[in-house]
C-alpha cells in the first residue's frame, strides 16, 4: 500500500538534476537566468531556499528560474549599530536620563516596516515595582513550546543563557532602527542568532520557564537608549495590536511608577514619587505623619493594608 517507491524515487532525481541545472547554469550566467518580467513564464514547479532567507528562488517547468525577494530589511546602519556591545545585556548604559529629550515621537510601524504581537495572551504580571524589585516588563501567559514572533524588525544584538543573565533566562535582544530594543525572556529555545537582521512575526525562540520564573510565561521588555518602560504602552498584548503607528515617548514613562492606563500628568506625578525604604522601628503611622499624608493613602499607593507587615528593605510610595 501507499505510494510506489519508484515514484517518489523518480522525483527525487528529477529535483535533483533541476537543481543541478540551475547550479551549473548559475555558474555559467553568474546569476541569474532572466526574462523580462513582460515574457511570459511557464508554471511553477517548485521553490529552493537560498543562503539568505529573504531569498528564495522559483523553478519553472521549462527549467528557467528567477529570484523571489521576500523584501530583507533595510536599516539605516549608522543608527542601529549605534554602542552595539552583543556581549551586555543592557545597552547605552553611558546614555543618562537628563541626556534624553522630555519627549520623542517615534514610528513604530509604516508601510515599509510591520508589527507583530510576540505573542497574544493573557498579561499575567505588569510593568510595576513589586515589593523589593522593580518588574521592568510584561509578562505574557503561554504554554513551553509556544512561537514567540518578533516585533519589530531588527538585528538580534544578544542571545544569551540562563548561566549570563540571571532572571532572564534564556533571553533575546533585539535592537530596531528607531532606538528601540525589545527583550524576549525566559524562552526554552532560540530559533536566531546573534547578528541575524529578523523581520516583525518572524519565530525568534519559543517559549518557556527558564530562569527566575514560576510557570511558562514570555518577559517583554521594550526600552529607549536602554531605558525600558511599560511595554503596554504600545501593545495591548491580549487583542495582539500596536495601540498606534506613532508613538510619543515621554521622558517620565521611564519611571517604574509610570504605566499604561495613566493620564500624562499622572504619570509625570507618579514618575515624581518620593520612596522609603523601611527601615527598623519604622510603622505606617509614624511615615504618614513623617512624610505628611495618611495611613490610608499609604495604604492605597502601595497596594497594602494598615496590618501588614514592614519587612526591612521593602519600598514604599510615601509622597
Ligand atoms: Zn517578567
Amino acid at each position: 500500500m501507499g505510494k510506489p517507491t519508484h515514484f517518489v524515487n523518480l522525483k527525487r532525481i528529477e529535483l535533483l538534476s533541476v537543481c543541478f541545472f540551475v547550479c551549473c547554469f548559475s555558474l555559467a550566467q553568474g546569476g541569474d537566468f532572466h526574462i523580462p518580467d513582460h515574457v511570459e513564464r511557464p508554471a511553477p514547479i517548485d521553490t529552493l531556499a537560498t543562503l539568505d532567507k529573504f531569498t528564495k528562488i522559483v523553478l519553472f517547468e521549462d527549467f528557467t528560474w528567477k529570484y523571489l525577494d521576500l523584501g530583507k530589511p533595510v536599516f539605516d546602519h549608522k543608527t542601529l549599530y549605534e554602542g552595539w556591545d552583543s556581549s551586555s545585556i543592557h545597552a547605552f548604559k553611558e546614555v543618562l536620563l537628563e541626556d534624553l529629550p522630555d519627549e520623542v515621537t517615534l514610528i513604530l510601524a509604516d508601510s515599509l516596516q510591520g508589527f507583530c504581537c510576540p505573542i497574544s495572551n493573557k498579561v499575567r504580571s505588569r510593568y510595576a515595582f513589586r515589593r523589593i524589585r522593580e518588574h521592568r516588563g510584561t509578562d505574557i501567559a503561554l504554554s513551553t513550546g509556544d512561537s514567540i514572533r518578533v516585533a519589530f524588525d531588527g538585528v538580534v544584538r544578544v542571545k544569551e543563557t540562563t548561566r549570563n543573565t540571571g532572571g532572564y533566562g534564556n533571553l533575546l535582544v533585539v535592537r530596531h532602527s528607531n532606538g528601540l530594543e525589545t527583550y524576549y525572556g525566559h524562552l526554552s529555545r532560540f530559533l536566531a542568532d546573534t547578528g541575524e537582521v529578523v523581520k516583525a512575526g518572524e519565530v525568534i525562540g519559543l517559549g518557556g520557564n527558564t530562569g527566575r520564573s514560576t510557570g511558562p510565561h514570555l518577559h517583554f521588555e521594550v526600552r529607549y537608549k536602554g531605558k525600558a518602560f511599560d511595554p503596554e504602552r504600545i501593545i495591548d498584548f491580549e487583542n495582539g495590536t500596536l495601540r498606534d503607528s506613532l508613538f510619543v515617548l515621554w521622558k517620565h514613562y521611564f519611571s517604574i511608577y509610570s504605566h499604561y492606563g495613566q493620564t500624562d500628568d499622572e504619570s509625570l506625578a507618579a514618575s515624581q514619587r518620593i520612596i522609603h525604604t523601611i527601615r527598623s522601628g519604622d510603622t505606617l503611622g509614624a511615615l504618614a505623619m513623617k512624610y505628611g499624608t495618611t495611613v490610608r493613602q499609604l495604604c492605597s499607593w502601595n497596594g497594602i493594608s494598615s496590618g501588614t507587615t514592614l519587612r526591612i528593605g521593602r519600598r514604599l510610595i510615601v509622597r
